[in-house]
């Protein structure tokens, strides 16, 4: 048992049927602090043989106390889960600090964020309401939503928390048992969460967690013949696999996927009210957000002065360790790492206008990278397309609504959209017009907003979570006729 941050869990064992139980294979992860790229600890392993366990437990947990718990129980618990998170805020913050690298203010909204998911759902869980439907005389017709059973969850290193409370708080409040497959960079606060929620009473086997690789446990969980439901948040690439094993089993799935947002700043916007937004969409969790804001679209006539305004915010950006709390931490790993420089490499034929700097005490061995702001007219461009998954963005003229519309929608994502005027019928036009899961008005992600329904079109997936809706999607509708004569 270690001692992580005031949370007892063995960071070895995975989350099996309410208690932390030995993985069927020796085999352990490391596990790395991005800041200084020293060895934390190590992970299990979990492969084909845990996640039956863990899909067991579910079962038995579905079938059992968890699936007989009325709404209201079902809700009370929830609402002690968040309690819980809130008075642990400060300690998961800095065990995700550690684990991820995210700048601990940023790592305290994650935790703040994970115990509004389970106010939210846990006040939502008695309030899913079936529907009576008019029909011929003599019938009484009603519907009730009833839970998949079991559901399984793949989540991703960048938000580990708030990813994991969207996806399990709205498949909990409806009477799923879940598995939950974190991801191998970041399994640490799953864990600390898990042992939280059995203190708060969460019965036996509601939430088993089963750390390892991807195509091994995440890969098992979902070609899982017990799973009735998959939610996955992640690459296109494996989405796509993952819709492959869902469609082997015929069962439902979400896929919350990546993104290449733009935000269209017109020549009437208010240009003070934007400008923290343009780039702090860019570079928060350095750049690692799946709704971060890639590609700023400026109208021409005031090109010069939103790219000053913005090189002047880039020039004073500071990246370091995670505990400092500067305005970006390291990225998560190595690899991504590499991936970023690689990204920044192909720049080359873009303007740059200007980046920040890694603070000086930074340690060597940390994964950290440089934000950088590019200017440049080429929206085929691979940096006005791809997804970098890093602190980069890159500003793009446009002439007039049309042509911001084009450039906006000229890529395969739609996650989220950002549109600054004072234009009221324009901000009407584009909402409609965009291609794109949320669009936002004079401001960009509205905080976060738990109660706004989230997803994709296109490559960005398919399906909503958070808010109301997510309780629709996990859950399906039964149809009862009643004849009574
Ligand atoms: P990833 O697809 O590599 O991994 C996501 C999860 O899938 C991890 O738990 C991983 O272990 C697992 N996985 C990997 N291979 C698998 C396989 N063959 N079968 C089953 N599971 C497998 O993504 P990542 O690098 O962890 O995260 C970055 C990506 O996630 C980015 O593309 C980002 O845009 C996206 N993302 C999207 C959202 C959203 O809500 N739309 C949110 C956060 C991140």
């Amino acid at each position: 048992m270690l001692d992580f941050a005031g949370f007892q869990f063995d960071p070895r064992r995975p989350f099996i049927g309410g208690e932390q139980v030995e993985a069927s294979t020796p085999r352990l992860i490391e596990t790395r602090n991005p800041s200084d790229g020293e060895t934390i600890t190590e992970l299990p392993c979990c492969g084909a043989e845990d996640v039956d366990r863990a899909v067991s437990a579910a079962s038995v947990a579905n079938g059992g106390a968890w699936g007989s718990a009325t709404a209201t129980e079902r809700g009370r618990t929830l609402s002690r889960i968040g309690r819980l998170v809130l008075d642990c805020a400060d300690d998961l913050a800095r065990l995700e600090a550690l684990d991820v690298g995210k700048p601990l203010s940023q790592a305290r909204a994650d935790a703040v964020a994970l115990a509004r998911y389970m106010e939210f759902y846990g006040g939502a869980a008695d309030k899913l309401h079936g529907q009576t439907i008019p029909f011929q005389s003599g019938y009484l017709v009603s519907t009730i939503r009833e839970p998949f059973g079991v559901t399984g969850h793949i989540i991703p290193w960048n938000y580990p928390m708030q990813i994991m409370g969207r996806s399990i708080g709205a498949a909990l409040a409806t009477g799923n048992a879940c598995v939950l497959k974190p991801s191998e960079e970041a399994c640490l606060t799953a864990l600390a969460f898990t042992e939280l929620a059995t203190r708060a009473g969460l019965p036996a086997g509601a939430l088993n967690v089963v750390p390892g690789l991807g195509n091994e446990a995440g890969a098992a969980l979902a070609r899982h013949p017990g799973v009735g439901h998959l939610s996955f948040t992640g690459s296109v690439e494996v989405g796509k696999s993952i819709q492959e094993a869902a469609a082997a089993n015929v069962v439902p799935v979400t896929l919350e996927l990546g993104g290449k947002s733009p935000q269209i700043v017109f020549a009437d916007a208010d240009l003070d009210a934007a400008l923290p937004f343009l780039v702090n969409a860019g570079i928060q969790n350095a750049g690692q957000t799946c709704s971060a804001s890639s590609r700023i679209l400026v109208e021409a006539g005031i090109l010069d002065e939103v790219v000053d305004r913005m090189a002047r915010r880039y020039r004073a950006l500071r990246a370091g360790p995670a505990l400092r709390d500067l305005d970006l931490g390291p990225l998560v790993s190595d690899r991504q790492r590499a991936a970023v420089l690689a990204y920044l490499a192909q720049g080359s034929s873009l303007e740059e206008i200007a980046r920040g700097s890694i603070a000086r005490e930074s340690p060597g061995g940390g994964y950290y990278v440089e934000p950088v702001l590019f200017a440049g007219e080429d929206a085929r461009h691979v940096l006005a397309q791809e997804e970098v998954f890093g602190p980069v963005q890159l500003v793009i003229p446009f002439q007039d609504e049309n042509q911001a519309v084009e450039i906006a929608n000229g890529t395969p994502y739609g996650l989220v959209a950002g549109v600054w005027t004072c234009d009221g019928g324009r901000q009407m036009r584009l909402a409609r017009q965009l291609r794109s899961g949320q669009v936002f008005i004079n401001n960009y992600g509205a905080g976060g907003g738990v109660e706004l329904p989230f997803g994709g079109t296109g490559l960005s997936g398919h399906g909503r979570e958070k808010g109301f809706e997510a309780l629709y999607g996990m859950t399906q509708l039964k149809t009862v006729a009643a004849y009574h004569g």
